[in-house]
């Protein structure tokens, strides 16, 4: 699905030389390099504050805690989503309420999010899922009405720009109260082990993030509250550093690949391409096709006896995980997630593919439609 050995060879001499750097340096921790890739994200970002921290899911569950959320208060997402967003909801004892997404983009739904607020909701948590926006205009407006704080999945996204109405644009897990993303290495902007990040433009929430991550301490062994232990390491920082600076250039790879798909699966009777939305530019995290008529697991095996692989990212929806068995929820409340669970298939989408690897992969996909189907 992803070719990291490809793209490390590219970046090679310079990886190479930073990391040994930092070995050399001993500053394994909070290091220089950790500092400079807050800056520089910072300014890539055009947001006020990043807080570096081990990964995209500890950056949703400090988000969580920063904002003092308590046991019962309602936080509420998606239930087309990876697990992380509302796996950390219930650690923190708090509730999940899932909504349902926009089948055209696989996103937040903007009014099924104002339809789900209770006096108990306290904060929601639009995923940017598959590299581009939630339509952010409508659910800043649902959220301010209502006094709810915005947490950002921008784990799938970073580099995206939401496009407002007036056609100014910011860029996606810059726009709520806090923005989360993930440098898990197959991520669009990835380290090569975990790493994470918190955004805001807050400057009294982002000394709270700054504290919770490091153990609920400002000053050195006097906690004042209760956090958790997570950084991002020098080593992975001066990765990320150097990764930064190519990541408008992997999106544009990436959009060029899925301009090639697109123009493959045009038309086809059993196939839709993923809609590109007039509110956000595409990051391509994911090139997730619909299938029609078809049983996409047969497709994924003949694709895998052509060695190409294909992923179903999300088989099974939040409301029917045995973990998140809620009796709030039954098969058959959000009908576009369970819809699209049964039909999506990604293919491989990276920043290495080239033309041969594309016909190969589209020439595949479109000889499984004549031969099985
Ligand atoms: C990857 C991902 C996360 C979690 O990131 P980790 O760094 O793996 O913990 C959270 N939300 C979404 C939508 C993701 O894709």
């Amino acid at each position: 699905m992803v070719d990291l050995k490809r793209q490390y060879e590219k970046i090679r001499p310079e990886v190479d030389e930073a990391v040994l750097e930092v070995i050399r340096s001993t500053k394994y921790i909070n290091g220089p390099e950790v500092q400079a890739f807050r800056e520089e994200l910072e300014n890539y970002l055009g947001v006020k504050h990043v807080v570096p921290c081990g990964n995209g899911t500890d950056a949703l569950q400090v988000a969580m805690m920063a904002l003092d959320l308590k046991p019962g208060d309602e936080v509420i997402t998606t239930s087309f989503t990876f697990v992380a967003t509302v796996e950390v909801i219930a650690l923190l004892g708090l509730t999940p309420v899932l909504v349902d997404v926009d089948p055209d983009t696989f996103n937040m739904d903007p009014e099924a999010f104002r339809k789900a607020i209770t006096p108990k909701t306290k904060a929601v948590v639009p995923v940017h899922l598959f590299g581009q926006s939630v339509n952010m205009d409508p659910v800043l407006d649902i959220a301010r009405e209502h006094g709810l704080y915005i947490i950002e999945d921008n784990a799938q996204a970073i580099g995206s720009d939401y496009i407002f109405p007036d056609r100014s644009k910011q860029k996606t897990g810059t726009i709520g109260h806090i923005g989360c993303t993930s440098f898990f290495p197959s991520k669009n902007l990835g380290c090569y082990g975990d790493g994470g990040a918190l955004f805001t433009n807050d400057d009294e929430l982002a000394k709270k993030l700054r504290v919770i991550v490091n153990h609920g301490m400002e000053t050195r062994y006097y906690h004042d509250s209760v956090g958790v232990n997570s950084r991002l390491d020098s080593i992975q920082a001066a990765i990320l550093r150097i990764k930064l600076r190519h990541l408008d250039e992997y999106a544009a790879a990436r959009r060029k690949a899925a301009d090639y798909y697109d123009a493959a699966f045009k038309d086809h009777p059993g196939l839709i391409t993923p809609e590109r939305s007039r509110f956000s530019t595409h990051v391509f995290h994911q090139y997730t096709l619909k299938t029609m008529g078809i049983d996409r697991f047969a497709l994924q095996e003949y694709l895998k006896g052509k060695e190409v692989p294909a992923m179903v990212y999300y088989p099974v929806p939040m409301h029917m995980q045995k973990a998140y068995d809620d009796p709030r929820y039954k098969e058959g409340d959000f009908p576009v997630t369970e819809e699209l669970s049964r039909q999506v298939i990604s293919l491989p989408m990276h920043t290495e593919l080239d033309d041969e690897q594309l016909a190969y992969i589209t020439e595949n996909v479109l000889s499984f439609f004549k031969e099985k189907a």
